[in-house]
């Protein structure tokens, strides 16, 4: 096992706009960070070329609606007659100097997102209550939050309060030549075969607009190009990771094959 993350090659990302070096400034700053955009669309696989590319650990936690905080900070547990503490993963966090990735973070109860307060503010501090520490974070702790807007949950959106801790950047999936790219690398597909799928992706996503709650992303353009660089046609390539992925509805499966079908 290597124990230098700085030796760990970081993931393939293809930097859209400016996002590396705002990455790069919030961490220096200690700034926390928050991500906007739809799914499927990088934020992940950027906020992992970051931390490797920095040399700092990443701890990821996928926010659902019964995340509660002591599933972040910790909690007692009961074994072999005993109590012990056991650190939760934002506890890990910030103990090691680590970016702590919140996928999702509005999926998270609400009462979860206060523990990030002293966290996200000048004081960079993390109570943990149930043991009497006061946990100073480090310089390399670094908060990262995702979500994504286009999820119309009315009631699911971030407290005014916790959102204005952050710096944000909105992501959306790449202009044609770029996403071209990433499906090429991606999926080893060639750029003819990349490009084909995108401009496919560029018609599904005006239709998306008002028959689909998620439009194509770029992940299921490389679960595509990766069926067909395996062998599958790409006909059968598009239906099984486009059209069966996005809609149940039979009048916009329709709509969709058809779309398809003038591109393959
Ligand atoms: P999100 O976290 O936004 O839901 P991911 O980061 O998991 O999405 O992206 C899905 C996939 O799309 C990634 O695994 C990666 O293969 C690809 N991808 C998307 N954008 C990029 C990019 N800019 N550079 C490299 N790969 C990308």
């Amino acid at each position: 096992m290597h124990a230098d993350p700085a030796a760990i090659r970081p993931p393939f990302y293809q930097p859209v706009a400016d996002e590396c070096a705002v990455f790069e400034l919030a961490f220096r700053q200690q700034l926390p960070l928050l991500i906007k955009g739809p799914t499927g669309c990088g934020k992940t696989r950027f906020v992992a070329h970051m931390a490797a590319r920095l040399g700092v650990p990443l701890i990821t936690v996928a926010c659902q609606d019964d995340l509660s905080a002591a599933d972040l900070v910790g909690r007692h547990l009961l074994g072999d007659g005993e109590t012990r503490w056991q650190d939760g993963p934002l506890t890990r966090a910030v103990r090691q100097g680590a970016i702590c990735y919140l996928d999702e973070l509005v999926e998270a109860r609400k009462d979860t997102t206060v523990v990030l307060h002293p966290l996200t503010d000048d004081r960079r501090i993390l109570p943990v209550e149930r043991t009497g520490e006061e946990l100073e974070a480090p310089p390399s702790f670094m908060l990262v939050a995702s979500y994504n807007p286009g999820y119309q949950h009315a009631l699911k959106t971030l407290k005014p309060s916790t959102r204005q801790r952050f710096v944000a950047l909105t992501f959306d999936y790449p202009a044609a030549a770029i996403e071209t790219g990433i499906v090429a690398t991606e999926a080893g597909v060639s750029h003819d075969q990349a490009a084909a799928l995108v401009a496919l992706a560029t018609d599904l996503r005006r239709l998306a607009a008002h028959d689909l709650d998620e439009a194509v992303s770029t992940r299921l353009l490389i679960h595509a190009a990766r069926l067909m660089q395996a062998g599958l046609p790409a006909g059968s390539a598009c239906r099984v990771a486009v059209i069966e992925p996005l809609s149940d509805e039979p009048a916009t499966r329709m709509a969709l094959a058809e779309i398809i079908r003038a591109h393959f």
